[in-house]
Parts: C-alpha cells; structure tokens; sequence
C-alpha cells in the first residue's frame, strides 16, 4: 500500500524541501518505489533535485486543474526508484483560480488516487502556508511529517499547524495522522538547539523523531547543484542523517 506523507510547517525555511528530497532519495535508495510531488510555487524541489524548470512542458498546476494527466508529468531523477512530480510558479494561480470551485481541497486526492500502488511512498513537498495548496496536501496525505528547525521561535506557530490538521481530520481526511516532527538544522554544540530540542520532547514527546538533522554545510550546497546529499556529498553527516531518517520512518511503517 502506497503511504502518503506531506511535509508541512507554514514557516519558511525550516528544511521542508531539504527533507522532502533527502528522505526521497534515502528511500529510493532503500530499493522503495518514490514519487516527490512539489507542491510549492516556488518549485525548489523540482530544481533541487536537478530538473531545468524552464524545459519542463505541463506541471502539477495542469494536473490539478485538469488539463493534463499526472501519469504524463512525472519525470526521472538520477536516482533509480525516485521520481518527481514537478512546479512551476504558474502554481500560484491555483490558489485564485480554485477560490470558489467545488471541493477544492480534494483536487491533489483525485489526481494522486490513479498513482496507488504505484509507489511504497509519495512525498508532498508544502508551501510555507497553510494556503489551499497545503489544505489539499493535509487530504490527500495519510500522514503529515513537521520539520522543525532547531531555533528560538520554533515552536511558535506549531499549535495553528496542529489545530489545522486536527480540523483536516475531523472533516476531509478521518485518517490523518503525525508521521512525527523532525528536529532539522540541530547543534548540538549550543545552548539554543539543545533548549529547543528538550522542550520539543517533552511537549510533544513520542511525536518527535529519534533522527535529528544536523546543520551541515554540504546539505546546504547540495540544491544549487541540482542533486541530492548522496549524490552530491554520499559521505556527510547530512547524508547519514537523512538515511536514518528513511530508516525510522521504514520500521515505523512495518
Ligand atoms: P523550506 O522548504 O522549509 O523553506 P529549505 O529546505 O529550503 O526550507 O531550507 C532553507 C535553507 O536552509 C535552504 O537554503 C537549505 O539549503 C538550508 N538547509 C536546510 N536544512 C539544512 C541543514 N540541515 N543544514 C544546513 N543547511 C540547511
Ligand atoms: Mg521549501
């Protein structure tokens, strides 16, 4: 059974798309059939993973509005077993566009139910929003993964994201669920991330994934050249962490 997990925190910059490609590739890598659906506008997922935006024809957008087949959209990465659903900005006009249309927030559902069984995972890179983009990922998603980046005011804004999904739960999705939250760009070495972590254990306890992501350069590098950290830099400590993170989620999901 395909599991589908979104990926979501409507701050920005929190390591959303660097988890969404490094976890993606980490499980192709782990012989799962992945498909990544970047569901940004800003598509740097579709970019971080190598694809030259201005080749591509039809995207999501075309999809979601019906005007193209989602099967004749997905492309191949350098990864065997991955392979990616890509954006372009015009998916800034779904929002608009959609404003007043019939369960619109079931559009991302139907296109990816042809793909069922295709894939072990499907992979939903959000916005940094929690736009209608974002509300269609919560219900077409059988989990949602929170990145949570190790800062002071991480934890401000979390309840809202909670609160939506608790809503998302009770009307559109009934089986939605915390795949769990991710302590992203973790020091160990200050006082702030091993404050921000603690307090995230405790509060959230079982929710918070054992694997932390360290801060770490390569993993920083990686998108500019269009790859992911194992291709890119196999042997960091991003590498290895995102690895583990594949390999949690996995013996979660057996
Ligand atoms: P989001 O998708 O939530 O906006 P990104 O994944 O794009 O966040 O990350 C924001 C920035 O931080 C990017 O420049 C990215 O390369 C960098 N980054 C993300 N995670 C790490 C990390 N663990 N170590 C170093 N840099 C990181
Ligand atoms: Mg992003």
């Amino acid at each position: 059974m395909t599991q589908i997990i979104c990926i979501a925190n409507q701050k920005g910059g929190v390591g959303k798309t660097t988890t969404a490609i490094n976890l993606a590739a980490a499980l192709a890598l782990s012989a799962k059939k992945i498909l990544l659906v970047d569901c940004d506008p800003q598509a740097n997922a579709t970019t971080g993973i190598g694809l030259d935006k201005s080749s591509l024809g039809q995207t999501l957008y075309h999809a979601l509005i019906g005007e193209a087949r989602v099967e004749d959209l997905i492309c191949n990465c350098e990864i065997e077993g991955l392979h990616i659903l890509p954006s372009r900005v015009e998916l800034i006009g779904f929002e608009v566009e959609m404003m007043g249309a019939p369960e619109r927030e079931k559009l991302l559902y139907r296109i990816l139910a042809p793909l069922q069984n295709r894939y072990d995972y499907i992979l939903l890179d959000c916005p940094p929003s929690l736009s209608l983009l974002t509300l269609n990922a919560f219900t077409a998603a059988d989990s949602v993964l929170i990145p949570l980046q190790s800062e002071f005011y991480a934890l401000e804004g979390l309840g809202q994201l909670l609160q939506t999904v608790k809503r998302i739960k009770k009307s559109l999705n009934t089986h939605l669920r915390i795949a769990g939250i991710l302590l992203t760009m973790f020091d160990g070495r200050t006082n702030l991330s091993t404050q921000v972590a603690e307090d995230a254990e405790q509060y959230f306890k079982d929710l918070i994934f054992k694997t932390r992501i360290p801060r770490n350069v390569r993993l920083g590098e990686a998108p500019s050249f269009g790859q992911s950290i194992f291709i890119y830099a196999p042997a960091s400590k991003g590498a290895q962490s995102y690895m583990e993170l594949a390999e949690e989620l996995m013996r979660a999901s057996s």
